[in-house]
């Protein structure tokens, strides 16, 4: 079959670096989805889809629903995220409160943990890349930089976003954790409405990630709890081994205090 076949295509939802993304309409079933189209040229694209199939069994990853393979791409037809994407939200309301700014990361760091239980690294972690249901819960998406590893393996290659890249990605020597630190980054945005490191430059901003210290003590971070601060600092951490991981991070204080215990 043809996409053509199965769905009409609808209005662009977002672009990316590669691909487009639209939403379609089931031709069967009049259900809503979204199709992110990638070139065929791309090696990556297989394994963003084998990906995305492996971990199709968590409630807070973009589950995809089909692929489709014409001449020139793919067609991946993804479930409808139409609540957009956590970076418009955080625009929109700037500073959120500990309690919301909590909670989203509590459903973050359990998909991020069922990622990493499933050996796979993100490498990606940024609110463009975390999209909200109509009922407002995160769903992890764009698994297009994502790498399985196995267990104490470690990758090599400088991938994802600048700002929310962490330091030992840089050096080129890096695994899991990674993803820990680019949600810190995610956290201090949420907290404080600014991201923790910025430079004039990539260099400039490259050099604030490998050497800068921040000091969770002082003036800046005031209008932030004692506890938020210290999860923060555990999380953004320069040495991998101190870095707190996603089962510490889902049983900090902080955490603890502010979600809801569903039992
Ligand atoms: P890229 O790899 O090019 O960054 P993404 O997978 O991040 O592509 O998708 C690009 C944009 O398309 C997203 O930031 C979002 O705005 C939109 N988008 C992607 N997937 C969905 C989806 N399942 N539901 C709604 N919008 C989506
Ligand atoms: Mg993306
Ligand atoms: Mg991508």
């Amino acid at each position: 079959n043809k996409i053509e076949d199965d769905y009409v295509m609808g209005e662009a939802l977002g672009k990316g670096k590669f691909g487009s993304v639209f939403m379609c309409r089931s031709k069967l079933t009049g259900v809503e989805f979204a199709c992110k189209t990638l070139p065929k040229g791309e090696e990556t694209v297989h394994r963003e889809v084998e990906i995305m199939q492996h971990l199709s069994g968590h409630p807070g990853v973009v589950t995809l629903q089909s692929v489709y393979e014409n001449g020139e791409s793919f067609h991946l037809v993804m479930e409808l995220c139409s609540g957009g994407r956590l970076i418009d939200r955080m625009t929109k309301e700037g500073r959120f409160s500990e309690h919301t700014a909590a909670n989203i990361f509590k459903d973050l760091m359990l998909v991020i943990q069922y990622c990493h239980d499933m050996g796979v690294v993100h490498r990606d972690i940024k609110p463009e890349n975390i999209l909200l249901t109509a009922s407002g819960k995160i769903k992890l998406a764009d698994f297009g930089l994502a790498m399985r590893i196995a267990n104490g393996q470690s990758l090599s290659g400088l991938a994802g976003s600048p700002a929310y890249v962490a330091p030992e990605v840089l050096i080129g020597d890096y695994g899991k954790k990674t993803d820990i630190w680019s949600a810190g980054v995610l956290l201090h945005a949420l907290l404080v409405g600014v991201l923790p490191f910025q430079g004039d430059s990539l260099d400039a901003l490259f050099e604030a990630i490998k050497s800068m210290k921040l000091d969770f003590h002082s003036e800046k971070w005031q209008s932030v709890s004692k506890p938020a601060r210290d999860l923060l600092e555990r999380i953004l951490t320069r040495d991998v081994a101190a870095r707190i991981t996603a089962e510490e991070v889902l049983s900090h204080p902080w955490m603890l205090f502010y979600t809801e215990r569903t039992l």
